[in-house]
């Protein structure tokens, strides 16, 4: 098949992607994972080592005290739990009144060391936002590895006897991907308020659990999704079909126009893909950041433009899609 050149995703944006106050630090503590899930863009597993360092920790500490226009503190990895300074980042975050956001897999709850986890998010009223990425054991354990659905439906039980989904101050949430596509029948996320009640639905009546929202979450073509859909000649179809879905009304939500998104090193960047994808943030002179030049500066809002690549089209598809989920 011809395959169709798209057209650029800054071209047909026509304006540059205006970066405004940052409000979001995202933290991605490192690639330490328990589980190594088919389309994870961030290519987590329990064989990678990369994670923050001790000098890293301390300056994200500094940045959360010097900064108080940051509202949200959004911590995601690999398995944010396995990393270097887990458990002090979410200290700071709350002891400077942030709403700390930990975006984890629930099977970590049940690995050794770590079972102590979800008291210690309860105690901090850590609003957790959890992959289950179908409601069905198979599709999931064919994404996440066997035994994951069953896991995540117990850690899911666990998190409601502690409160979760019920207090008010103990939100979860749940993520909904799609599975890969095996030809070019590509779609677009589901309705993620009709999808919501399914969720909803099927989880009380077999399993006794709730919870707050489902967000839901469009594949972009990054990491371990790209490889994949390259094995499978499908990288310029699904781009050429994000592209052909583009909603100019979801440009205004763009997750990476309010956050910042720091990796284990300590680099800056507009967002989590472009983290993966190595295209750092820049200054309106071209300069890269880090944590320790934001701190020097004594400012957060260094960046103009937030820099963009085709796999922007992921997040302008259809409703949209960023880590809050759909967008419009
Ligand atoms: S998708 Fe999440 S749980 Fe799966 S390997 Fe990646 S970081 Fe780990
Ligand atoms: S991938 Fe999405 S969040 Fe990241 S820069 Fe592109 S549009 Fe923004």
């Amino acid at each position: 098949m011809v395959q169709m050149a798209i057209t650029p995703f800054y071209e047909q944006l026509g304006l540059p992607l205006v970066k405004q106050k940052v409000q979001v630090l995202q933290v991605n503590l490192g690639k330490r994972c328990n589980l190594a899930c088919s389309h994870c863009h961030v290519e987590a597993s329990p064989k990678r080592t990369e994670e923050i360092s001790p000098d890293v920790c301390q300056d994200l500490i500094k940045l959360m005290y010097q900064f108080p226009q940051i509202k949200i503190v959004d911590l995601t990895g690999g398995a944010p739990e396995m990393n270097y300074g887990f458990k002090s980042l979410v200290e700071a975050a709350t002891a400077t009144h942030k709403q700390v956001i930990v975006r984890s897999n629930l099977t970590i709850f049940f690995a050794e060391g770590f079972t102590d986890i979800p008291d210690f998010l309860a105690e901090h009223h850590v609003h957790i936002v959890a992959s289950l990425p179908c409601y069905l054991a198979d599709n999931v354990d064919k994404m996440r590895g066997h035994g994951v659905f069953d896991q995540s439906i117990r850690a899911l039980q666990w998190l409601n006897s502690l409160g979760y989904g019920k207090d008010e101050n103990l939100i979860l949430d749940l993520v909904y991907n799609p599975q890969l596509p095996k030809d070019d029948n590509f779609s677009l996320t589901p309705n993620q308020k009709n999808l919501q009640l399914a969720y909803k639905n099927f989880l009380a009546a077999n399993f006794n659990i709730v919870f707050n929202h489902l967000l839901t979450i469009t594949n972009l073509p990054v990491g371990r999704t790209k490889l994949y859909l390259e094995r499978h000649h499908l990288y310029d179809q699904y781009l050429q079909f994000l592209a052909s879905h583009f909603n100019p009304d979801t440009v205004d939500n763009l997750m990476c126009r309010q956050e910042i998104s720091v990796d284990y090193l300590g680099n800056v960047y507009d967002c989590d893909f472009n983290q993966m994808m190595n295209l750092p943030a820049k200054t309106h002179n071209g300069e890269t950041l880090t944590i320790r030049k934001l701190l020097e500066f004594d400012s957060l809002d260094l960046i103009q433009e937030v820099q963009t690549a085709d796999y922007c089209y992921g997040c302008t598809a259809g409703c949209g899609s960023s880590c809050g989920g759909a967008l419009v």
